[in-house]
This record gives structure tokens, sequence and C-alpha cells, in this order.
């Protein structure tokens, strides 16, 4: 059982071998501009992702559902999810962002006030800021808590999911508040209401999510099924990424400041960061000459390869080079820093004009 709310680290493989999650590498062929995540096997696994390369191929209607949960500062891991809507608003699809106040509310004792806070100030000025265009009309964000079709379809959906089945998916016991019980089936609904009538009809939808938040996938695909005949929903697909790791070799994690570069980092504080992060280097100077560092077990490699550089034939360039012991992880680790503190001279100017654009998004009206 998956516990979606924990940071528990994942087994990627005996997670796909249970759940069924199935290989993405089948369809890097078959998409024309693979993203940089994709080709580098960063998104891992895929449920019906087919039906999303032949509406991205035939330049049909799709729809991209990907929430937030404002309940903690972003950190550079999270920046792969706005990569991945930036990627998909380029292709032509149809973005969803639903700020999952309610679940925040339930899972984490978050008030509703802090939540839009949080989502205005941190998550949306970061998305902006990330590249990702609000100005389109091919985009909505909005707050569970206030999206009436959502919260009326999380209604009708639930009256076809029973307790025995949360506390399979879930583990939830009886000591469960109903509120936290009832999260997941808002989540149901953020997934499936591009489909309905009111938001345009039954469409391919896709949620790129990590491997922790397969539960709220499995739910959603049954209770699409269940659904089906009312509303025609086609089963929604998903992707599955890996996560990055964090700087000392844990998890990167909100709540362990010392794992992770947030967002909001000075471009000093971020330089600093990568020049202490754990590598994976030997032991001794003459050591890594003769055998070669570990770019497998370093997170400053994984820095490079999820985010700092785009070019492939560079980032071969620096493994091969430490698999054969031509560069030490100082001059290495150099590199990666000043590339670090570039990203962020000109992200953080990026996100002081995105925060007054970012104040007005939720003011707009819902589309769907
Ligand atoms: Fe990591 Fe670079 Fe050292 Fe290799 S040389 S282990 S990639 S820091």
């Amino acid at each position: 059982m998956i516990d979606p709310w924990s940071s528990a680290i994942i087994d990627y493989e005996k997670l796909t071998e249970q759940f069924g999650i199935k290989p993405f590498e089948d369809f890097k062929k078959d998409i024309e501009n693979p993203h940089i995540l994709m080709k580098r096997g960063v998104i891992f696994g895929q449920r019906d992702y087919g039906r999303i390369v032949k509406a991205m191929r035939e330049k049909k209607e799709f729809a991209v559902v990907s929430g937030m949960m404002p309940s903690g500062k972003m950190h550079i891991g999270h920046k792969m999810i706005v990569d991945q809507l930036n990627w998909y608003q380029k292709n032509g699809a149809d973005i969803y962002i639903p700020i999952a106040d309610m679940e925040a509310y339930s899972a984490r004792g978050v008030d509703f006030e802090d939540s839009k806070e949080l989502a205005i100030f941190e998550y949306i000025t970061n998305y902006i800021a990330l590249g990702l265009d609000f100005e389109k009309d091919n985009i909505d964000v909005y707050l569970q808590s206030e999206n009436q079709i959502v919260v009326d379809l999380a209604y009708i959906l639930s009256k076809r999911v029973n307790f025995n089945e949360m506390k399979a998916i879930y583990g939830f016991s009886g000591s469960a508040n109903f509120a936290h019980m009832y999260a997941p089936l808002i989540q149901v609904a953020d997934i499936l209401h591009p489909q309905i009538k009111e938001c345009g009809g039954p469409k391919p939808v896709v949620v790129p999510v990590g491997p922790d938040q397969d539960p709220h996938i499995r739910l959603t695909r049954d209770v699409a099924e269940r659904f089906k005949s009312k509303y025609g929903f086609i089963t929604p697909s998903s992707t599955y990424h890996r996560f990055i790791t964090g700087l000392t070799g844990d998890k990167m994690s909100s709540s362990k400041p010392k794992t992770a570069i947030f967002l909001s980092d000075s471009p000093q504080t971020a330089q600093k960061k990568v020049k202490s992060a754990k590598t994976g280097g030997r032991e001794s100077l003459d050591e890594q000459r003769e055998l070669g560092g570990i770019p497998e077990d370093c997170t400053v490699y994984e820095l490079l390869l999820y985010h700092l550089t785009g070019s492939d034939d560079e980032l071969k360039e620096v493994y091969h080079n430490c698999k054969n012991g031509n560069i030490m992880c100082g001059e290495c680790k150099n590199n990666a820093s000043s590339m670090m503190k570039n990203f962020f001279e000109d992200f953080n100017q990026k996100r002081e004009k995105a925060k007054k654009k970012a104040q007005k998004i939720l003011d707009r009206e819902s589309k769907c």
C-alpha cells in the first residue's frame, strides 16, 4: 500500500510490478519532440499514454490535470512538474491546475486563507516565473473549495465509492476523519471534470505525477469506469516521474531544508548548496583518477540531468569524464554551482515580476 501523504522512499521497480504501471520507454519514439525528462528516463512509467500520443499527433483536443497542494515552500524538485506543463501547453493541451486547499485543510491542517496566500505568492508566482503562460485561453487554475462544478461532481461520484474501498487503497482506519477521507474524491472530480458536458465533454486527459500519487490515479480510473455510461468518461491516462534525490542523499523535502534548494533561495545560497552537495566521488583524487567517479550516486549529476543541462551531448560528456576519472568533483561542482547561480539570477528577477500577475489570477472566473 502507498500512502500519498507520507514521504517514504519509493521502490520504482516494485511499484511498477505490483500496480501494473507500464514503462514509458515504449512511447519515446512515437513522440515528435519528447521532453528531456522523457528522453532521460526521469519519466519512467505510464498508464494508457497511447491515447495522449494519438491526440497530440492528430492535433485533437486533450487535457492535462496537475494539482498543487499548498502546504510548504516549492523546491527545485517541484520544478519538474512545471517543466512538463510548459511542454504540454506548447503541444496544445488544455491545462487544469486545481489548488488542493481542501486536501491541505484535511490532510495537513492548513487554513483556507493560508492556502490561498501560499498558492498565490509561492506556487502560482513560481509557475509564471518558470514560463507557464496564464494569459492563454487553454489554462484554468482554481481553488478546489471555490469550484462548484468540482465540489458537486465529487459528491455525485462518491455515491459509488465505499469505506472498504478507501480503506483498501489508502489504509484509512476507523479513526480517520471524514474530511480526510473525502479529499481524494475531490481529486477524482478534479481529474474527471474536464470531461463533463459543461467543460467540453469527453476527451483524453493525462495526469503527470510522482509514483506516490498513484492511489489517487487508480481510484480515479475505477470511478471513471463506473460512471462511463452517465458521462461518457474516457479513462484518464497518467505518467510517473522519479523524484530528485536531496542534497544530502535522502529524498528532497521541503520539511528538511538541508536536503533542498528552494525556488525562493538567493543565487548565492543556491550556489553554496550545490557546492556542499553529496557527490559520487571517491575518497581521494588519486583514487578518482584511477577508478572514476559514480555519477549514478551523485546528487550534483542529478541536478545537471534534471534541470541544469539542456544539451544531451554536454550531459554525456560529464558522465563519461566522471566515469573515466577525467574530471574531479571540485571542478565539476564549481561548474554546476555556477550554472545554478545563473539560473537563480535570472529566475529571481522573473519571480519578482510574476508576483503582481499572480495576485490577479485567482480573481479570474474559473473557465470550468
Ligand atoms: Fe558527481 Fe561530477 Fe564528482 Fe562525477 S565528477 S561524482 S558527476 S560531482
